[in-house]
C-alpha cells in the first residue's frame, strides 16, 4: 500500500507538471493579456484541483487563481531554483496535511537558466488522495481478512474430509491389532484412500483365513495326534486287565508299535513342513523322465487299490538340475492327492501325467478328474493348514491330511526357480501344472 501510495503522488505528480508546463507556455505566449491569462489559470487551477500562481523574477506574484496572494512577494526553495531553470518539487506538511508543491520556470530563451522571465508555482492538497489510499487500505484489510477467514474454514472442512478415513482407518488398524480379524470397514471414497480401504478390507479377510487354517489346522493334528494315543491307552488297558496270553501280549504290542509309526511319522511331516524352509537342495542333473517313472511305479499300488487309472501321455526326455528326492517327494504328494480327491460318483478315475519339452521350459502336467476345487479355495490351497472344509470332502471317509502337503509341493517347485500353478472345475476334475524353465 505503501509503494501504491507513492506511486500515486508522482502519476499527480507528472500531472501537474504538465499542468504547470501547458500554464508557463500560454502565459508566455499570452502574457499581454492579463484576462485571459486570469481566466485560462483559474480554469487550469479547477481542473487541476490546485492553486496555481505565476510569478515574475522578482518573485511577485502576478497571476493567483486563488487571487487573494497578487503582487504579493513568495519565495521557497522551489521559487528559487526554477529561476535559476529547474523545475522542482516537494511534499510539505501544513496544519497536518500533506501537500505537494512544484514550480517551473518560464524563459523566453529556451536555453537552461537563460531570460527567466518567471516561475509557474503549482501546490495541490495530497490529502483526498491519501484518503483514497486509506479506505483502499482498509477495504483490502478486510476484504483479505474476510477471505482468509472462509480460505481457513474451507481448509479446515476440507482437512477433515481427507482426514475422516484416514482416522477410521487407523481405528480399523487397531481393531485388528487388538485381535478383531477379518474387520471389515466401509467403503469410502474413491482413489487413493479408496484403494487403501479395500487392501486393509483385503488383508484382514486374509488374516482372518490363515487364522481359521491354523485352528483348524491345529485342531485336526491334535486329533490324529489323539486317535493312536487313545489307541494305545486302550491297548495298554486291556493288557493290565488279568492274565493274557503271550499271543495277545505280542498281538497288542504289535498294534501299539504301529500306532506309535503312525504317530512319528506324523511328527515327521509336520517337522519337514516346518524345516522346509532352510533345506539346502542337492542339485544334480537328472532325467526328468525317468523320475516320473520311479514315483509313477511308487504310487501305482496304491492308485490300482482306489480304482484310479494312471495314464502317462506324452512324456519327453528333459535333462535338468534338480534335487531328485526333494522333486520325487512334490510329486509323490501331487499323485497322492489325485487319487485321494477322486470322485467316487464316477465311472472311471484317472490320472494323467504328461511331459512336453518347448525351446524356453519343459512342462509337466498333472491332471485328474476328481472332486475339482471350488474357484474361491483355489488361492488358498498351497497355503500351508489348507484342507477344503467342504462336506462333499467330509462325505467321503478315509479322506485325511493335515493340509500341508500342497505347501511343501510349492515350496519345493519355487525353491528350485520353478513355477506351479493350478486350474481346477468343480466336479470336473484339477490340472496342476508345473513350468520348468530351461
Ligand atoms: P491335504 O493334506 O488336505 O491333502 P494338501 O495341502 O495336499 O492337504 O491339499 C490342500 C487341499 O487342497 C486339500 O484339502 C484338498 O481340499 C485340495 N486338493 C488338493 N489336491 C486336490 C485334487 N487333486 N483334487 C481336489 N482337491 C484337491
Amino acid at each position: 500500500m505503501n509503494k501504491y501510495e507513492e506511486l500515486r503522488i508522482r502519476n499527480e505528480e507528472i500531472r501537474l507538471f504538465q499542468t504547470a508546463n501547458i500554464v508557463a507556455d500560454i502565459y508566455r505566449a499570452n502574457q499581454e493579456d492579463i484576462i485571459l491569462i486570469n481566466t485560462m489559470v483559474k480554469s487550469y487551477g479547477r481542473q487541476a484541483d490546485a492553486r496555481i500562481l505565476i510569478l515574475n523574477s522578482q518573485k511577485k506574484v502576478v497571476v493567483d487563481s486563488f487571487n487573494s496572494y497578487v503582487n504579493k512577494v513568495v519565495d521557497n526553495e522551489e521559487i528559487r531554483n526554477s529561476l535559476e531553470g529547474k523545475s522542482k518539487s516537494a511534499t510539505y506538511m501544513l496544519g497536518g496535511k500533506k501537500v505537494l508543491q512544484l514550480s517551473v520556470p518560464i524563459s523566453f530563451d529556451m536555453e537552461e537558466g537563460k531570460g527567466i522571465e518567471g516561475v509557474v508555482l503549482i501546490s495541490a492538497s495530497l490529502d483526498k488522495m491519501i484518503s483514497d489510499v486509506r479506505s483502499l487500505k482498509n477495504t483490502l484489510i478486510s476484504v483479505s481478512a474476510i477471505s482468509l477467514s472462509v480460505s481457513l474454514f474451507l481448509t479446515i472442512m476440507a482437512a477433515n474430509r481427507l482426514t475422516r478415513p484416514i482416522r477410521s482407518l487407523s481405528n480399523a488398524v487397531e481393531r485388528l491389532s487388538s485381535g478383531n480379524l477379518g474387520y471389515q470397514m466401509n467403503k469410502q471414497g474413491s482413489g487413493e484412500i479408496g484403494k487403501l480401504i479395500e487392501s486393509f478390507n483385503e488383508m484382514s479377510g486374509k488374516l482372518k483365513m490363515i487364522e481359521n487354517n491354523r485352528k483348524h489346522f491345529i485342531s485336526s493334528i491334535s486329533h490324529e495326534l489323539k486317535t493312536p494315543l487313545t489307541a494305545i491307552r486302550i491297548l495298554i488297558d486291556s493288557l493290565s486287565l488279568g492274565e493274557n496270553r503271550m499271543e495277545t501280549y505280542k498281538e497288542f504290542l504289535e498294534d501299539i508299535r504301529e500306532e506309535t509309526i503312525r504317530m512319528s511319522q506324523l511328527v515327521d511331516y509336520l517337522l519337514k513342513s516346518i524345516k522346509l524352509e532352510d533345506v539346502s537342495l542337492d542339485m544334480k542333473v537328472e532325467d526328468m523322465a525317468e523320475i516320473l517313472e520311479d514315483v509313477v511305479k511308487l504310487i501305482k499300488p496304491y492308485a490300482q487299490k482306489n480304482d484310479v487309472l494312471i495314464y502317462m501321455e506324452r512324456i519327453d526326455r528333459l535333462s535338468i538340475k534338480c534335487d531328485k528326492n526333494k522333486v520325487k517327494e512334490a510329486l509323490m504328494n501331487l499323485f497322492d492327492n489325485a487319487v485321494k480327491y477322486k470322485d467316487p460318483y464316477k465311472e472311471e478315475n484317472n490320472l494323467v501325467i504328461s511331459m512336453k519339452k518347448f525351446t524356453t521350459e519343459g512342462v509337466l502336467t498333472i491332471e485328474d478328474n476328481g472332486i475339482g476345487i471350488k474357484e474361491d479355495d483355489l488361492y488358498s490351497i498351497f497355503d500351508r493348514g489348507f484342507r477344503v472344509l467342504d462336506s462333499s470332502i467330509n462325505m467321503i471317509s478315509e479322506v485325511n491330511g493335515y493340509g500341508i502337503g500342497l505347501s511343501i509341493v510349492k515350496n519345493i517347485i519355487e525353491k528350485h526357480g520353478w513355477k506351479i500353478s493350478v486350474e481346477s472345475t468343480y466336479g470336473k476334475g484339477t490340472k496342476f501344472i508345473i513350468n520348468i524353465p530351461l
